[in-house]
């Protein structure tokens, strides 16, 4: 059926490649693609030899609106380089364009690098906030943590590893007494996810200089830190 099918894309693990998702990847007429190395890797992998467009926010109307009129006629997915479309990543104006056309909007779920941190944290999960990156100069990152401080949800952000010591202590400025959580690799081999206070991170981080992806977590105002758990209680608890 014609439309735009938005399909999320392995993190990291080609594993984590849905069954529809490589189902609907093989049948579209096209994919939309922030680049099309990345993404011809994984439809290689797949056994996948679907026509790549590229495509990104910054497209022109007309590169926009050549795709959409190809949605209109025909299925159309747009993928990102890994993990969901839209989430940090291109397809915003396109799915609000596709919309206002009637153009049909599917999305199929996948993998993406903020829910997997968040589940795998231990920082509460009822609510949370997603922020994306933090800005990489300094009075804006501090803003934009003050803007966020007082917020009662974990806050989720995005970060890369030549950035995430600065990242550390700006929170210990800005948001004091607060458990942070880094998860990296997620998904591949080298997965990790270690928390403690700002402090305790910066000072791991400085003697191993982190590799590749993370995500950069900050427990709600107000929750106990994780070592507050006493481990003998914990035990204690669960024998009687
Ligand atoms: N749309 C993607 C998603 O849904 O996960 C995110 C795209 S954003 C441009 C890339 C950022 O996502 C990285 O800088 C990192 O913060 C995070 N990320 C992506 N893959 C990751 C992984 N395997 N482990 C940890 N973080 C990851």
């Amino acid at each position: 059926l014609p439309g735009l099918y938005i399909v999320a894309t392995p993190i990291g693990n080609l594993g984590d490649m849905t069954l529809r998702g490589a189902e609907i990847l093989r049948g579209v007429s096209a994919i939309a693609c922030e680049d099309t190395r990345v993404t011809g890797k994984l439809l290689h992998h797949l056994g996948i030899k679907t026509r790549m467009i590229r495509y990104d926010d910054h497209a022109s109307d007309s590169q926009r609106g050549g795709i959409l009129s190809l949605a209109a006629e025909q299925p159309v997915a747009l993928v990102s380089d890994a993990g969901t479309p839209l989430i940090s990543d291109p397809g915003f104006k396109l799915v609000r364009e596709a919309r206002a056309l009637g153009i049909a909007v599917t999305s199929l779920p996948g993998p993406s690098a903020a829910i997997v941190a968040l589940t795998l944290s231990g920082l509460p999960t009822d609510r949370f906030l997603f922020a994306g990156f933090l800005p990489s100069k300094a009075k804006a990152r501090a803003d934009a943590l003050a803007g966020v401080a007082a917020v009662p949800a974990t806050l989720v952000f995005y970060e890369t590893a030549p950035r995430l010591a600065d990242s550390l202590a700006a929170i210990a400025d800005a948001l004091p007494g607060r458990e942070v959580a880094v998860a990296r690799e997620l998904t591949k081999k080298f997965e990790e996810c270690r928390s403690g206070a700002p402090a305790e991170l910066m000072a791991h981080y400085a003697a191993q200089p982190p590799k590749g992806e993370i995500v950069l977590m900050i427990a709600p105002p107000g929750e106990a830190p994780a070592d507050a758990i006493d481990p003998d209680e914990l035990l204690r608890a669960a024998l009687r």
